[in-house]
């Protein structure tokens, strides 16, 4: 192809994603570079065009001078693509909403809308039921832009940073960002964090469907944790325990001696489960999930004591008691 050097190696001012030693699902490998002025796209997207540079690159990103051997490579598909950014002013009219792509769409970098439009269908799908049962008003269709559009907005930045770092293109800063990465794989911590996009940014919102009182570094808004527990069936993340309900959480009480029973009744209205967890234990009865080393208490520890966590189909919390805010739906 037209980017090979004299000594047989592709000569790329662009860099790419490479997963050949931490493959996608289903043991699959993805490379993805761009596709330089000039490049003819027909040519690179057949074998003769891509090989070589996969096997380059696998060779730049392992250090293991084994060339990768052609015939051991299935490839499953190999697609040219543009990248975009827009952002719908607007999600919803009437009984019409834009959700995933069709809201938003961000450069590919962080790997993340997919997962925003999974986020989008969590958010609004309970509560447009809910309103078709009639256990809401109209207007908490309107918290979900609400609460997704701040989430997409920042992670679409994010998404762009990493674009800046993928795709430089002056050498001198592609060397440098080379180094710094290069020097990070021996340092612990920070190559975990890199690697796993821990940067990515989390859910979090203070407008919406959740408890209105809340305190600096309440939990409101964010994801309720979701680890693995005891339940009368086994072992499972608690997430899946849940299933898509709103869950109340008690530590070490039931969760409904902690509100008064007009709450209970509006909780039992919304389809809530009523959940004790039990500390240190993984046997436990029906409605009782064990949290065998602790890790959900010290999450309510860190909530200045907080005892009940209401949280949302979505796994959003909702409320927790020591905000002292109204425990009760909206
Ligand atoms: C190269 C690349 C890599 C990516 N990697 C990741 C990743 O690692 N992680 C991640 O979370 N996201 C990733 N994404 C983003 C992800 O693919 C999208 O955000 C996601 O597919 C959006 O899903 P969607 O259902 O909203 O839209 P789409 O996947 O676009 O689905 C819309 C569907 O509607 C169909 N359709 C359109 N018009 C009509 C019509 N009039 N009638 C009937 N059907 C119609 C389309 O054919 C399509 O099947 C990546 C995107 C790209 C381009």
């Amino acid at each position: 192809v037209s980017t090979m050097s004299r000594d047989n190696t592709p000569t790329r001012r662009t860099t790419a994603t490479i997963k050949r030693y931490s493959p996608a699902p289903g043991g699959m490998h993805r490379y993805e570079w761009r596709i330089n002025p000039g490049e003819d796209i027909a040519e690179m997207t057949k074998p003769e065009g891509y090989f070589p540079i996969i096997s380059w690159l696998s060779h730049k990103a392992s250090g293991d001078p084994t060339p990768i051997d052609a015939s051991f490579l299935d490839v499953k598909r190999t697609w040219e693509y543009t990248f975009h950014e827009r952002h719908a002013a607007q999600w919803r009219v009437g009984r019409i909403f834009l959700l995933g792509d069709a809201a938003h769409l961000m450069p590919a970098f962080a790997g993340a809308g997919m997962t925003a439009a999974i986020r989008d269908c969590a958010n609004l799908v309970w509560k447009v039921k809910a309103v078709l049962d009639g256990r809401a008003d109209q207007s908490i269709l309107d918290s979900y832009q609400l609460e997704r559009s701040p989430h997409v907005a920042i992670t679409t930045a994010y998404s762009q940073r990493l674009g800046r770092i993928i795709q430089v293109k002056n050498p001198i800063k592609a060397a440098l960002r080379n180094a710094y990465y290069r020097t990070i794989k021996h340092i612990p911590g920070l190559r975990e964090y890199t690697t796993s996009l821990k940067g990515k940014p989390v859910p979090g919102f203070t407008e919406g469907f959740v408890s209105s009182v809340r305190k600096p570094g309440s939990p409101v808004g964010r994801t309720f944790p979701n680890y693995d527990v005891g339940t009368e069936n086994g072992r499972m993340l608690l997430d899946d325990y849940v299933g898509y309900n709103f869950a109340i959480f008690g530590l070490d009480v039931d969760p409904r001696t902690l509100m008064d029973e007009r709450t209970v009744d509006q909780w039992v209205r919304y389809g809530a489960r009523f959940v004790t967890i039990r500390t240190a234990t993984l046997i436990v009865d029906a409605d009782e999930v064990g949290d065998p080393v602790g890790r959900l208490w010290e999450w309510f520890g860190r909530m200045n004591g907080a005892k009940l966590a209401i949280v949302r189909p979505d796994h959003i919390v909702y409320a927790v008691d020591s905000d002292g805010g109204s425990l009760g739906p909206l």
